[in-house]
């Protein structure tokens, strides 16, 4: 997985060794030697990940990153902050400037490699999301990239903490009670199923037990759907580079070496929770995105796209389990004089009735639609056409039994309408078949007076 990695260091040095060392893996390097320019290329060349020296003339690291996390355009970019001592103080200040993770100078070449490793393949996950919305539409997409900060992120939390050494439970449940719930699991199998339930906003799993490979966890969870991107934080002990080093490759998202700092397991957290709650926004905003082009915005029913989708799903579904199916076209009667004495305003206070009336008069489980204008669509699966003719009798009724008020005029409006039936045949039926016998019904219920139901011949 090649990735466009920019390296930034004051130092043209130790930006000649950062880059020889990266290209070495094929990766593809872009450099810069201060601040500014550093911002202006992550803004303008599709970076994906970002080294970026803490101490620099100028703009710092520190500052750098925080304006990087600032923006929109850069926000999603993970940024590998370099530091030249083992500054525990720096780790913090720089995780919450929004830094997704360390590296200390002089710069380990596996840790490197593991870092940048994991770090493009969670940016990889964030493109796509990214893009999904961007192909249909940023609904939202801005809000979205306004993180949570600080502390802010990990207020409210579930962690999930599967762990069988007691004073080590103790100890992590200290650090992290003020600013979150956790849940403990001393059995890994257990800990997993609990994971999988989903309520949980980060894992945080021991490196050693009695018997069991915490590593197969972290792989069974990367491979379900609901914990893909669960973020995992893995406590290691000393000496476990190996152990570490598969555990990145496997996807986990951070690590912590014990004895665990207390500010340095907070600040790596809330990192995580930040990740999360982004990767949750966008997923939401791409089923926003995707019901918003499924509705009708007028009326909030389902729209055509989606009438014409499921009607063709539901229709096979009947077919293939010889199962009755019904569909209503309705009609309203006469609308446009609506629009005509009323104003375009006052036929859409009619629509709005309409469907509300609609949708108490049909089950859940009936695909009630707009299918244009004053058309409207319900589908109805197990319904044969005398059952149907019943609903849609009822449905006439409601709309001609009381009149429609329009506001702000203070007048109220008899309504009628007029609906065809078609209800699926047992052999060589289709749906454009069925529709068009629902609209032949609808016509003839309209030609022989209107406000009636007529059914399609059998
Ligand atoms: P009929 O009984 O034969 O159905 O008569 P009608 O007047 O209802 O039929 P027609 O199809 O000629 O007119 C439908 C009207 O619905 C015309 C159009 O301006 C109006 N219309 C379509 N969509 C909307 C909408 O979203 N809002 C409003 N207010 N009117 C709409
Ligand atoms: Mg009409
Ligand atoms: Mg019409």
């Amino acid at each position: 997985m090649t990735a466009r990695i920019l390296v930034v260091d004051d130092v043209p040095a130790n930006v000649k060794l950062l880059e020889a060392r990266l290209r070495a893996e094929y990766y593809e390097v872009v450099t810069a030697t201060d601040g500014y320019e550093a911002l202006e290329i992550a803004e303008n060349s599709n970076i994906d990940v970002i080294l970026l020296d803490i101490m620099m003339p100028g703009l710092d690291g520190f500052e750098v990153c925080r304006r990087l996390k600032s923006r929109a355009a850069t926000a999603h970019i993970p940024v590998i902050l370099v530091t030249a001592l083992d500054q525990d103080s720096d780790r913090i200040t720089g995780l919450n400037f929004g830094a997704d993770d360390f590296l200390t100078k002089p710069v380990n070449d596996l840790q490197l490699l593991a870092r940048v490793k994991s770090l493009v393949r969670l940016k990889n996950l964030t493109d796509e999301l990214r893009l999904r919305v961007a192909t249909t539409r940023d609904v939202g997409l801005e809000s979205i990239l306004r993180l949570p900060t600080g502390n802010d992120a990990a207020k409210f939390s579930r962690v999930l903490l599967i762990d069988e050494r007691p004073e080590s439970i103790e100890k992590i449940k200290r650090i992290l009670g003020e600013e979150c719930s956790v849940d403990v699991e001393n059995d890994p199998q257990a800990g997993f199923f609990k994971a999988v339930q989903g309520n949980h906003d980060c894992l945080i799993i021991s490196s050693s037990f009695a018997g069991f490979d915490p590593l197969r966890i972290c792989a069974q969870l990367r491979s379900l759907d609901n914990t893909r991107s669960l973020p995992i934080i893995l406590v290691a002990d000393m000496g476990e580079e190996p152990l570490i080093r598969r555990a990145l490759e496997l996807g986990i998202n951070d690590y912590l070496v014990r004895p665990v700092n207390p500010n340095e397991l907070l600040a790596r957290l809330r990192t995580q929770l930040r990740r999360k709650a982004y990767h949750d926004g966008l997923r939401a905003s791409v089923v926003k995105t995707y019901e918003m082009a499924v509705t009708d915005s007028l009326t909030g029913l389902h729209n055509r796209l989606y009438l014409e989708t499921h009607l063709a799903t539901l229709f096979k579904r009947a077919v293939e389990r010889r199962r009755p199916l019904s569909i209503l076209m309705t009609d309203i009667d006469r609308f446009k004089s609506i629009n005509d004495t009323y104003g375009h305003d006052g036929g859409d206070e009619v629509l709005r009735e309409f469907a509300r009336r609609l949708r108490r008069n049909v089950r859940g489980s009936d695909l009630a639609s707009r299918y244009g204008g004053e058309e409207f669509f319900i589908v109805m699966p197990d319904t044969d056409q005398t059952l149907a003719s019943i609903v849609a009798e009822r449905i006439r009724r409601e709309v001609a039994s009381t009149p429609f008020e329009i506001n702000n005029t203070g007048t109220s409006v008899p309504m009628t309408i007029s609906i065809g039936i078609a209800s699926v045949l047992p052999d060589g039926d289709t749906v454009h078949n069925l529709m068009k016998r629902a609209d032949d019904a609808l016509y003839g219920a309209k030609s022989s007076g209107r406000n009636k139901v007529v059914s399609a011949a059998a």
